[in-house]
């Protein structure tokens, strides 16, 4: 069967009020730029690995702002802290110094 057009998707929804933010205020305290951040993605489109693997920044600090902390730090290890995505991001977030202290905030807070 060909497959083209439009395709309903099923709806996710959250409930933020049962989920633990506690590491995502952590990162905040300590990289305040983060709160600029609106979600365009030019980060994972100018991402150096990217180009090399399924690495994405945009996903891996919208996961955390979610309070979604599983598998984070495996993926956080695909990115070369090369810097490009604090260069282009339009809202002056940087990003470099989130992926660093999200490494470690994960690290500290390992269960
Ligand atoms: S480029 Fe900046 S504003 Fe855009 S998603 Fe990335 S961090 Fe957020
Ligand atoms: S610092 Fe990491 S996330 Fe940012 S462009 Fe470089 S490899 Fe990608």
């Amino acid at each position: 069967m060909n497959k083209f057009g439009f395709a309903i998707k099923t709806p996710r929804s959250e409930n933020m009020d049962k989920v633990s933010l506690e590491r995502y205020h952590m990162l905040l305290d300590r990289e305040p730029s983060f709160k600029r951040c609106f979600q365009c993605g030019c980060c994972s489109a100018t991402c150096s690995a990217r180009q090399f693997t399924e690495f994405s920044i945009r996903r891996v600090h919208t996961s955390f702002r979610r309070g979604e902390y599983a598998g984070l730090d495996e993926e956080l290890q695909k990115c070369m802290l090369c810097g490009k995505c604090t260069l282009v991001c339009p809202r002056g977030v940087n990003l470099r110094s989130l992926i660093i202290n999200m490494r470690q905030i994960l690290d500290e807070t390992k269960q």
